[in-house]
């Protein structure tokens, strides 16, 4: 009976579950769209907070960059936002590795970014607009591209230095593996340590030469790249230095910044551990000390209260001699 129950309660079921869940599973597949004039972000319905995230950062971004870079984008921009990493790498045109999150392609106008959650999703879009306004002030001029330029703009326009770049420079500077001006560009086209390594040392290039030249941050060097066309020669005639010096500062500025941070990080652990340990061992001492100076003071006012006694007895004795 139960034989044949069952299929039959399954064929019952099943076409009111598919009415159910095909609708639903059409709908996740579909793309829905929001934007303004200046671009417009593509996104699966499941992501709809973040796009919207992302369209707020966008919007800044974009502002911030023209106005920096002195430079109007005419063409809207496309941005994707994947949901899963076979959609990435579809938009990207390879089998792009897993830590990749965004890439840029200036020449489309297109920016491909994973949906990595609401907390990330806004940073990783401005960074990668950075790439898009960068690259067309670049293209303006016809000046080289260095991947520093852009990796360090894009992180340092978003405020982009987290814990894991603070202590990849930290244990740089601890093991004296930093990557100097020639090696940098290089590093990036290397395996991903020094690659992670090299996105963080842009970071503090572009932040010390903008220190440098706080009124104008990197404008001036982007002038002089585009007229030039060389980039150590920019350099030179942007900050009035010999490169020399100004790697040499810059690396003095990276030891000094986040030297004590990689012996803490290192050590960290074993000196908290010895703290505490210390901190239970005076505990312990003072505990046992209050307990010794507590008899002590107890045996004191026993033979105290018993040299009174003696003395009563003795005064009484006395007393009673006397009578
Ligand atoms: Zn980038």
């Amino acid at each position: 009976m139960r034989r044949t129950c069952l299929p039959g309660a399954v064929a019952l079921i099943a076409p009111v579950l598919l009415a159910l869940v095909l609708p639903l599973a059409a709908e996740q597949s579909q793309w829905r769209a929001r934007g303004t004039e200046q671009f417009r972000i593509l996104y699966r319905p499941a992501d709809e907070d973040q796009a919207r995230i992302a369209q707020r950062a966008a919007i800044v971004a974009l502002r911030r960059l023209q106005q920096a870079l002195d430079i109007k984008l005419e063409d809207r921009i496309q941005i994707k936002l994947c949901h899963t990493q076979s959609e990435f790498n579809e938009f990207v045109g390879e089998e792009a590795p897993p830590w990749i999150m965004g890439r840029a392609f200036p020449a489309q106008n297109l920016v491909v970014v994973k949906a990595l959650g609401p907390q990330r999703i806004g940073k990783l879009v401005a960074h990668e607009l950075c790439h898009i306004v960068l690259q067309h002030k670049l293209d303006q001029t016809g000046a080289p591209d260095p991947r520093w330029l852009h990796e360090g703009l894009a992180k340092y326009a978003t405020e982009d230095l987290p814990m894991e770049d603070q202590q990849i420079l930290s244990q740089a500077v601890a093991a004296h593996k930093l990557l100097n001006f020639d090696e940098l560009e290089k590093a990036f086209a290397g395996p991903v340590e020094k690659v992670n390594l090299a996105y963080a040392q842009s970071y503090t290039l572009v932040r010390y030469l903008t220190q440098l030249n706080p009124g104008e941050g990197v404008g001036e060097f982007l002038e002089e790249l585009g007229q030039v066309g060389d980039v150590e020669r920019a350099l030179v005639r942007a900050y009035h230095q010999p490169v020399a010096q100004l790697e040499q500062q810059w690396l003095a500025q990276v030891r000094r910044v986040y030297m004590g941070r990689g012996i803490m990080d290192k050590y960290g652990a074993i000196i908290w551990t010895g703290m505490v340990g210390l901190f239970l061992v005076v505990v312990v001492v003072k505990l046992f000390r209050a307990r010794v100076i507590r008899r002590r003071m107890q045996q004191e006012e026993q033979l105290r209260q018993l040299a009174e006694a003696g003395g009563e007895d003795q005064s009484l004795d006395s007393q009673e001699a006397e009578q």
